[in-house]
């Protein structure tokens, strides 16, 4: 499919450039020493990665440990209610660990232990990437060291306990405002003096070349099962797809393997509290092209131009930019960006607990609660909605704020 100019059916091998970029979004805006880092890396990538050992193995890591493919579910009781539109889910909260970002941890520790690395570094915010980088580096025998804004953890307090039973270093940072920006830059920093030893794993499509192209390549996965999965139980394709984005992972592995397709895609990001700065993270939406975390994006800024303050019910959701494939898809318009806000996201959160059982986590919440919204307003069809991961991290605070409903 050629669509203004681009076309998709090679898009995946010719997008990013060699240089990593998206168009005008993502490169690699770092120092020399961590250029050197991300050259080897890069190298590595395209050999290694590409090598059939490498992909066999992840293969079989896929399906023994991860419980890969994951299924795709119909949402009947769900769909009724709502008329003549088919409603599904891509179960990635079935993954092991519970949610998508294992997928690409696994990936990026593997390439570690290919690499000869005895070390994985990563910062984390609620955790959640930690969690699953902790849980890929046990596997393979690997160090890890999680940084962590000290008010982060206090606040995620089990995950916290869960990297360490995993066998994990969780370093607390005292910088600034102790929280995920202080942690990424400490962890950068930690990397900049060890690069020979570890590898730095990011946690979603974002930082510098070749990083969203490596988390997207991990994910694919993602896409290309659905997209066979949903054609073996329907013998079509979706009508639309929908996915949440924060950094942008999940969405962005669940697209690629539609973008080829005659099929809608939809990107939500959370509008939180409302469009005021501060009270979203809406960066697709509200923000402007700028650079922060060694890549070009959409970014939003405070009065000075530095990465503003962001918010959602959701905090694997609140990143003040989004990875840079995201940006560019955008400007093509061959996805669409809507958003979603906390009140829409409990509604749908509990919705799909009661009607189906199933507790999806708050960001996930974000596509189904769009998904019934693009269910009303397209009358018949069919939609397809990445269930990113499950509710359990979320059920005490939703509880605890909003009450049982
Ligand atoms: C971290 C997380 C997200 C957001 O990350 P992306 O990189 O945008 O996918 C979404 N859903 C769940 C369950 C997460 O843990």
């Amino acid at each position: 499919m050629v669509f203004k100019g681009i076309d998709f059916e090679t898009y995946l091998k010719q997008y990013p450039s060699r240089d990593g970029y998206f168009g005008k979004y993502g490169g690699a805006y770092i120092s020399d020493e961590l250029k050197k880092a991300m050259e080897e890396i890069t190298e590595a990538y395209f050999t290694i990665a590409k090598s059939s050992k490498f992909v066999g193995e992840l293969r079989r890591i896929r399906r023994e440990f991860q419980g890969r493919p994951t299924p795709i579910s119909y949402l009947e009781r769900l769909s009724t209610s709502i008329g003549n539109v088919q409603l599904y889910v891509k179960r990635e909260d079935l993954n092991h660990t519970g949610a998508h970002k294992l997928n690409h941890c696994m990936g990026e520790a593997l390439l570690a232990k290919y690499m000869g690395k005895k070390k994985v570094i990563a910062e984390t915010g609620a955790g959640q990437h930690g969690v699953a980088l902790a849980t890929a580096a046990a596997y393979f025998g690997l160090e890890c060291d999680i940084y962590m804004g000290a008010v982060d953890i206090k606040k995620q307090a089990p995950n916290v306990a869960r990297m360490k039973i995993l066998g994990a270093n969780v370093i607390e940072v005292t910088e600034g405002l102790q929280t995920l920006k202080e942690a990424v830059d400490a962890a950068f920093e930690a990397y900049a003096q060890d690069y020979k030893n570890c590898i730095y794993c990011i946690g979603s499509v974002v930082g510098p070349h070749p990083f969203p192209l490596m988390v997207r390549d991990f994910q694919h996965v993602v896409g290309e099962e659905a997209r066979e999965q949903f054609i073996g139980m329907t013998g079509e394709l979706p009508d639309a797809i929908v996915a949440c984005v924060g950094g942008g992972s999940n969405a962005a592995g669940f697209f690629s393997g539609f973008l080829n397709d005659p099929v809608d895609i939809y990107g939500i990001e959370p509008l939180g509290r409302g469009p005021k700065l501060g009270d979203h993270a809406a960066s697709l939406q509200y923000g402007e092209e700028g650079v922060m975390h060694g890549f070009n994006s959409v970014m939003l800024k405070d009065e000075n131009g530095d990465p503003a303050p962001v918010y959602s019910v959701s905090s694997g959701l609140d990143y003040p930019s989004s990875g840079p494939e995201h940006a560019f898809l955008r400007d093509l318009g061959r996805v669409q960006y809507d958003v979603i806000d906390d009140e829409e996201t409990i509604d749908a959160f509990y919705k799909l607990s009661r009607m189906e059982g199933i507790i999806p986590a708050l960001e996930s919440a974000h596509a189904v609660a769009y998904g019934i919204k693009l269910a009303q307003r397209m009358g018949r069809g069919s939609v397809l909605i990445n269930l990113s991961g499950r509710g359990d991290k979320d059920m005490d605070y939703v509880i605890e704020k909003y009450g049982i409903r």
